[in-house]
Protein backbone atom coordinates (compact mmCIF):
# COMPACT_ATOMS: atom_id res chain seq x y z
CA UNK A 1 0.00 0.00 0.00
CA UNK A 2 2.91 2.10 0.84
CA UNK A 3 0.88 4.28 3.00
CA UNK A 4 1.30 4.75 6.87
CA UNK A 5 -1.58 4.49 9.16
CA UNK A 6 -1.60 7.12 11.62
CA UNK A 7 -0.20 7.26 15.16
CA UNK A 8 -1.53 7.51 18.17
CA UNK A 9 -4.85 9.99 18.86
CA UNK A 10 -2.45 11.33 22.01
CA UNK A 11 0.15 12.92 19.08
CA UNK A 12 -2.78 15.08 17.74
CA UNK A 13 -1.81 18.69 17.94
CA UNK A 14 1.25 18.20 19.65
CA UNK A 15 4.17 20.18 17.64
CA UNK A 16 8.20 18.88 17.94
CA UNK A 17 9.66 20.37 21.09
CA UNK A 18 11.70 23.35 18.85
CA UNK A 19 14.53 24.99 21.07
CA UNK A 20 14.99 27.43 18.22
CA UNK A 21 18.47 26.71 18.23
CA UNK A 22 20.25 28.65 15.34
CA UNK A 23 24.15 29.38 14.71
CA UNK A 24 24.78 32.97 16.80
CA UNK A 25 27.76 34.74 17.84
CA UNK A 26 26.27 35.56 21.16
CA UNK A 27 24.25 32.39 22.06
CA UNK A 28 22.43 33.02 25.22
CA UNK A 29 18.93 31.22 24.43
CA UNK A 30 19.35 28.24 26.12
CA UNK A 31 20.46 29.24 29.31
CA UNK A 32 23.23 27.00 29.21
CA UNK A 33 26.86 28.20 31.14
CA UNK A 34 28.58 30.17 29.06
CA UNK A 35 32.37 28.13 30.09
CA UNK A 36 33.50 24.81 28.96
CA UNK A 37 34.73 22.62 31.99
CA UNK A 38 37.44 24.11 33.89
CA UNK A 39 40.80 23.04 32.36
CA UNK A 40 41.83 20.46 35.12
CA UNK A 41 38.53 18.98 35.05
CA UNK A 42 39.04 18.21 31.38
CA UNK A 43 42.17 16.23 31.86
CA UNK A 44 40.22 14.70 34.64
CA UNK A 45 37.76 13.50 31.73
CA UNK A 46 39.97 12.75 29.44
CA UNK A 47 41.69 10.08 31.91
CA UNK A 48 37.57 8.72 32.61
CA UNK A 49 37.20 8.32 28.93
CA UNK A 50 40.48 6.63 28.12
CA UNK A 51 39.90 3.91 30.50
CA UNK A 52 36.57 2.71 29.15
CA UNK A 53 35.70 -0.31 27.91
CA UNK A 54 33.00 0.91 25.07
CA UNK A 55 32.52 -2.67 24.44
CA UNK A 56 30.89 -3.05 26.95
CA UNK A 57 26.77 -2.04 28.16
CA UNK A 58 27.10 0.53 31.13
CA UNK A 59 26.50 0.58 34.67
CA UNK A 60 22.69 0.76 34.44
CA UNK A 61 22.02 2.91 37.38
CA UNK A 62 25.27 4.53 36.73
CA UNK A 63 26.59 3.07 41.40
CA UNK A 64 29.58 5.50 40.77
CA UNK A 65 27.62 8.51 40.32
CA UNK A 66 25.12 7.55 42.27
CA UNK A 67 27.11 6.71 45.28
CA UNK A 68 28.70 9.91 44.92
CA UNK A 69 25.29 12.07 44.68
CA UNK A 70 23.81 10.23 47.12
CA UNK A 71 26.95 10.89 49.29
CA UNK A 72 27.13 14.36 49.05
CA UNK A 73 23.27 14.82 49.94
CA UNK A 74 23.47 12.99 53.01
CA UNK A 75 20.97 10.53 51.75
CA UNK A 76 21.31 6.49 50.27
CA UNK A 77 22.38 5.14 46.80
CA UNK A 78 18.86 4.05 46.70
CA UNK A 79 17.48 7.74 47.28
CA UNK A 80 19.13 8.76 43.77
CA UNK A 81 17.99 8.00 40.36
CA UNK A 82 20.32 9.12 37.64
CA UNK A 83 19.23 9.89 34.07
CA UNK A 84 19.94 11.55 30.45
CA UNK A 85 19.22 14.64 31.06
CA UNK A 86 16.18 15.86 33.76
CA UNK A 87 14.36 15.80 30.59
CA UNK A 88 14.38 11.62 30.71
CA UNK A 89 13.43 11.61 34.31
CA UNK A 90 10.34 14.03 33.60
CA UNK A 91 9.33 11.52 31.14
CA UNK A 92 10.12 8.73 33.36
CA UNK A 93 7.78 11.19 35.91
CA UNK A 94 4.53 10.57 33.52
CA UNK A 95 5.20 7.25 32.71
CA UNK A 96 5.18 5.97 35.95
CA UNK A 97 2.92 8.43 37.79
CA UNK A 98 0.81 9.36 34.42
CA UNK A 99 -1.72 7.86 32.30
CA UNK A 100 -5.14 7.28 31.21
CA UNK A 101 -7.63 8.21 34.19
CA UNK A 102 -4.52 10.00 36.26
CA UNK A 103 -3.93 13.35 36.96
CA UNK A 104 -0.95 15.91 36.35
CA UNK A 105 -1.51 19.27 38.17
CA UNK A 106 0.38 22.21 36.34
CA UNK A 107 1.28 25.51 37.40
CA UNK A 108 1.71 27.65 33.78
CA UNK A 109 3.46 29.43 32.08
CA UNK A 110 6.27 27.32 33.09
CA UNK A 111 8.47 24.22 31.21
CA UNK A 112 6.73 23.12 28.54
CA UNK A 113 7.82 19.53 28.59
CA UNK A 114 5.84 18.60 31.71
CA UNK A 115 2.13 18.90 29.73
CA UNK A 116 3.78 17.43 26.53
CA UNK A 117 4.85 14.32 28.50
CA UNK A 118 1.13 14.44 30.10
CA UNK A 119 -0.08 14.64 26.92
CA UNK A 120 2.31 11.67 25.21
CA UNK A 121 1.23 9.29 28.06
CA UNK A 122 -2.89 10.16 28.08
CA UNK A 123 -2.66 11.99 31.29
CA UNK A 124 -5.66 14.73 31.91
CA UNK A 125 -4.15 18.16 32.53
CA UNK A 126 -5.41 20.53 35.57
CA UNK A 127 -3.89 23.86 34.75
CA UNK A 128 -4.05 26.29 38.05
CA UNK A 129 -2.20 29.66 35.93
CA UNK A 130 0.13 31.77 37.49
CA UNK A 131 -0.74 35.24 39.09
CA UNK A 132 0.28 38.17 37.55
CA UNK A 133 3.79 38.83 37.89
CA UNK A 134 4.25 34.36 38.00
CA UNK A 135 3.92 33.61 41.35
CA UNK A 136 2.11 30.30 42.00
CA UNK A 137 -1.62 30.73 43.24
CA UNK A 138 -1.56 29.07 46.25
CA UNK A 139 -4.60 29.31 47.62
CA UNK A 140 -6.07 27.96 44.55
CA UNK A 141 -3.37 25.52 44.04
CA UNK A 142 -3.81 24.35 47.36
CA UNK A 143 -7.65 23.89 47.22
CA UNK A 144 -6.90 21.71 44.03
CA UNK A 145 -4.51 19.57 45.50
CA UNK A 146 -6.69 18.82 48.66
CA UNK A 147 -9.75 17.39 46.59
CA UNK A 148 -7.44 14.19 46.22
CA UNK A 149 -7.31 13.45 42.84
CA UNK A 150 -4.44 14.79 41.44
CA UNK A 151 -1.45 12.04 41.10
CA UNK A 152 1.43 14.05 40.69
CA UNK A 153 2.54 18.06 40.44
CA UNK A 154 5.68 19.67 39.44
CA UNK A 155 6.96 22.82 41.02
CA UNK A 156 9.29 24.97 39.20
CA UNK A 157 11.80 26.55 41.67
CA UNK A 158 13.20 28.90 39.98
CA UNK A 159 10.97 28.97 37.57
CA UNK A 160 11.29 28.58 33.45
CA UNK A 161 11.42 30.99 31.89
CA UNK A 162 10.35 33.20 34.95
CA UNK A 163 12.79 32.89 37.25
CA UNK A 164 10.86 33.48 40.45
CA UNK A 165 10.98 30.92 43.26
CA UNK A 166 8.30 28.76 44.91
CA UNK A 167 7.70 29.44 48.67
CA UNK A 168 9.21 26.65 50.86
CA UNK A 169 6.33 26.73 53.19
CA UNK A 170 3.60 26.52 49.91
CA UNK A 171 5.66 23.20 48.55
CA UNK A 172 5.41 21.52 52.62
CA UNK A 173 1.54 22.64 52.39
CA UNK A 174 1.39 20.70 48.79
CA UNK A 175 3.11 18.42 50.88
CA UNK A 176 0.79 17.51 53.47
CA UNK A 177 -2.31 18.23 51.26
CA UNK A 178 -2.48 15.23 50.29
CA UNK A 179 -0.17 11.80 48.51
CA UNK A 180 0.27 13.60 45.24
CA UNK A 181 3.67 13.07 43.92
CA UNK A 182 5.47 16.55 44.13
CA UNK A 183 8.04 16.95 41.80
CA UNK A 184 10.37 20.12 42.78
CA UNK A 185 12.62 20.97 39.49
CA UNK A 186 15.36 22.41 40.88
CA UNK A 187 16.94 22.43 37.39
CA UNK A 188 18.47 26.31 38.60
CA UNK A 189 18.55 25.88 41.94
CA UNK A 190 22.55 26.38 42.05
CA UNK A 191 21.69 30.20 40.78
CA UNK A 192 18.71 30.82 44.04
CA UNK A 193 21.54 29.18 46.32
CA UNK A 194 17.78 27.12 47.72
CA UNK A 195 17.12 23.83 47.94
CA UNK A 196 13.84 21.19 49.83
CA UNK A 197 16.67 18.92 50.47
CA UNK A 198 16.02 19.59 54.02
CA UNK A 199 12.48 18.52 53.69
CA UNK A 200 13.50 14.57 51.87
CA UNK A 201 13.79 12.51 54.51
CA UNK A 202 9.77 13.84 56.11
CA UNK A 203 7.93 13.35 53.08
CA UNK A 204 7.72 10.30 51.03
CA UNK A 205 5.58 12.06 48.46
CA UNK A 206 8.58 14.70 47.62
CA UNK A 207 11.42 13.98 44.67
CA UNK A 208 14.05 16.68 43.53
CA UNK A 209 15.10 16.48 40.33
CA UNK A 210 18.65 18.45 39.20
CA UNK A 211 20.76 18.41 35.64
CA UNK A 212 24.18 18.97 34.88
CA UNK A 213 23.21 21.03 31.90
CA UNK A 214 23.20 24.48 33.84
CA UNK A 215 25.26 25.43 36.30
CA UNK A 216 27.73 22.16 36.09
CA UNK A 217 28.47 22.63 32.08
CA UNK A 218 27.39 19.96 30.34
CA UNK A 219 24.47 20.63 28.67
CA UNK A 220 25.83 18.54 25.87
CA UNK A 221 26.20 15.25 27.61
CA UNK A 222 23.08 14.59 29.22
CA UNK A 223 22.91 13.84 32.94
CA UNK A 224 20.45 14.49 35.30
CA UNK A 225 19.42 13.03 38.45
CA UNK A 226 16.70 12.66 40.94
CA UNK A 227 16.36 12.50 44.41
CA UNK A 228 13.52 10.94 46.36
CA UNK A 229 12.39 8.36 48.86
CA UNK A 230 13.28 4.93 48.32
CA UNK A 231 10.04 4.04 47.21
CA UNK A 232 9.79 6.60 44.47
CA UNK A 233 13.23 5.74 43.17
CA UNK A 234 11.73 1.75 43.21
CA UNK A 235 8.80 2.76 40.66
CA UNK A 236 11.45 5.17 38.73
CA UNK A 237 13.49 2.06 38.19
CA UNK A 238 10.66 0.30 36.43
CA UNK A 239 9.87 2.44 33.83
CA UNK A 240 13.57 3.97 32.69
CA UNK A 241 15.17 2.30 29.73
CA UNK A 242 17.67 0.24 31.26
CA UNK A 243 21.19 1.70 29.22
CA UNK A 244 20.26 5.23 28.65
CA UNK A 245 22.57 6.95 30.69
CA UNK A 246 25.78 5.76 28.55
CA UNK A 247 29.32 5.17 29.91
CA UNK A 248 30.52 8.18 28.73
CA UNK A 249 28.07 10.58 30.10
CA UNK A 250 28.20 8.64 33.35
CA UNK A 251 32.27 8.91 33.34
CA UNK A 252 31.99 12.75 32.41
CA UNK A 253 29.41 13.21 34.85
CA UNK A 254 31.64 11.68 37.74
CA UNK A 255 34.55 14.07 36.91
CA UNK A 256 32.65 16.94 37.25
CA UNK A 257 30.75 16.17 40.55
CA UNK A 258 34.53 14.98 41.91
CA UNK A 259 35.04 18.66 41.53
CA UNK A 260 31.94 20.67 41.39
CA UNK A 261 33.51 22.90 44.05
CA UNK A 262 35.35 24.61 41.06
CA UNK A 263 32.43 25.37 39.04
CA UNK A 264 31.14 27.51 42.15
CA UNK A 265 33.03 30.82 40.67
CA UNK A 266 31.36 30.72 37.57
CA UNK A 267 27.80 30.71 39.36
CA UNK A 268 29.05 33.62 41.43
CA UNK A 269 29.42 35.51 38.29
CA UNK A 270 26.28 34.56 36.76
CA UNK A 271 24.26 36.08 39.97
CA UNK A 272 26.01 39.31 40.01
CA UNK A 273 25.79 39.25 35.63
CA UNK A 274 21.67 38.49 37.16
CA UNK A 275 21.83 41.64 38.57
CA UNK A 276 23.73 43.73 36.04
CA UNK A 277 21.47 42.41 33.41
CA UNK A 278 18.39 43.24 35.43
CA UNK A 279 19.40 47.11 36.19
CA UNK A 280 20.15 47.53 32.44
CA UNK A 281 17.36 46.00 31.10
CA UNK A 282 15.03 47.91 33.36
CA UNK A 283 17.07 51.24 32.59
CA UNK A 284 16.03 51.28 28.40
CA UNK A 285 12.67 52.59 28.07
CA UNK A 286 9.40 50.19 27.41
CA UNK A 287 11.19 47.70 29.05
CA UNK A 288 10.28 45.76 31.83
CA UNK A 289 12.25 42.93 33.50
CA UNK A 290 11.50 40.29 36.00
CA UNK A 291 13.11 39.90 39.04
CA UNK A 292 15.29 36.29 38.38
CA UNK A 293 16.90 33.59 40.94
CA UNK A 294 17.95 31.73 37.93
CA UNK A 295 20.72 32.49 35.58
CA UNK A 296 18.23 34.31 32.50
CA UNK A 297 15.95 36.89 32.89
CA UNK A 298 12.04 37.35 31.23
CA UNK A 299 11.45 40.83 30.01
CA UNK A 300 8.82 42.10 28.23
CA UNK A 301 9.18 44.82 25.41
CA UNK A 302 7.29 46.34 22.86
CA UNK A 303 6.91 44.51 19.15
CA UNK A 304 8.72 41.47 21.34
CA UNK A 305 8.43 39.16 18.06
CA UNK A 306 10.50 42.14 15.45
CA UNK A 307 13.15 42.81 18.65
CA UNK A 308 13.81 39.30 18.35
CA UNK A 309 14.36 39.71 14.49
CA UNK A 310 16.72 42.71 15.53
CA UNK A 311 18.73 40.93 18.13
CA UNK A 312 19.28 37.81 16.01
CA UNK A 313 20.61 40.24 13.03
CA UNK A 314 23.27 41.45 15.27
CA UNK A 315 24.17 38.50 16.32
CA UNK A 316 22.28 37.53 19.23
CA UNK A 317 19.98 35.00 19.67
CA UNK A 318 17.64 35.23 22.77
CA UNK A 319 14.64 32.60 23.24
CA UNK A 320 11.36 34.29 22.12
CA UNK A 321 7.85 33.59 24.30
CA UNK A 322 6.02 36.37 22.96
CA UNK A 323 3.42 33.91 20.71
CA UNK A 324 3.44 31.58 23.94
CA UNK A 325 0.32 31.95 26.33
CA UNK A 326 0.86 34.10 29.33
CA UNK A 327 3.76 35.33 27.87
CA UNK A 328 2.56 37.22 24.97
CA UNK A 329 5.48 40.31 24.54
CA UNK A 330 7.82 38.58 26.46
CA UNK A 331 11.50 37.53 25.43
CA UNK A 332 13.60 35.62 27.81
CA UNK A 333 17.62 36.14 27.98
CA UNK A 334 20.39 33.94 29.24
CA UNK A 335 22.81 34.96 31.66
CA UNK A 336 26.19 34.90 29.22
CA UNK A 337 29.77 35.99 30.21
CA UNK A 338 29.97 39.42 30.76
CA UNK A 339 30.77 40.66 27.21
CA UNK A 340 28.29 39.02 26.12
CA UNK A 341 25.89 40.54 28.49
CA UNK A 342 27.51 43.51 27.34
CA UNK A 343 27.18 42.95 23.60
CA UNK A 344 23.28 42.09 24.12
CA UNK A 345 22.44 44.88 26.22
CA UNK A 346 24.33 47.35 23.87
CA UNK A 347 22.20 45.70 21.08
CA UNK A 348 18.99 45.87 22.51
CA UNK A 349 19.48 49.15 23.51
CA UNK A 350 20.52 50.17 20.08
CA UNK A 351 17.52 48.66 18.21
CA UNK A 352 14.74 50.29 21.21
CA UNK A 353 16.69 53.43 20.52
CA UNK A 354 16.04 53.40 16.59
CA UNK A 355 12.38 52.51 16.83
CA UNK A 356 11.82 55.70 19.06
CA UNK A 357 13.49 57.64 16.61
CA UNK A 358 11.53 56.52 13.47
C1 LIG B 1 17.03 22.65 31.55
C2 LIG B 1 15.88 22.19 32.36
C3 LIG B 1 15.73 20.87 32.81
C4 LIG B 1 16.63 19.73 32.51
O1 LIG B 1 17.34 19.76 31.36
P1 LIG B 1 18.26 18.55 30.96
O2 LIG B 1 19.24 19.17 30.04
O3 LIG B 1 17.37 17.53 30.29
O4 LIG B 1 18.88 17.98 32.19
C5 LIG B 1 14.67 20.57 33.63
N1 LIG B 1 13.78 21.49 33.99
C6 LIG B 1 13.89 22.76 33.59
C7 LIG B 1 12.88 23.74 34.05
C8 LIG B 1 14.91 23.14 32.75
O5 LIG B 1 14.96 24.41 32.32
Amino acid sequence: MGKVRKPSSRLDGIAPYDPKYLPAEVSVSANESPYAVPEEVGRAISERLGALDLNRYPDPLASELRQMIAQANGLEPGNVMIGNGGDELLFNLALAWGGPQRTFLNFPPTFSVYEMNARLTGTDVVNVPRKEGFAIDEDAALARIARGDIDFTVVTSPNNPSGDIASQEFIVSMLKASDALVLVDEAYSEYARTSMLPYLKQYDNLAILRTFSKAYRLAGVRIGYLLASEEVITQFTKVRQPYSVDAMAQSVACAVFENRVLFEPAIDEAIEQRGWLYDELNAIPGITAFPSHANYLLFEVPDAGSVWDALYARGVLVRDFSRTPGLEGMLRVSVGAPYENRAFIEALRSIVEERSDA
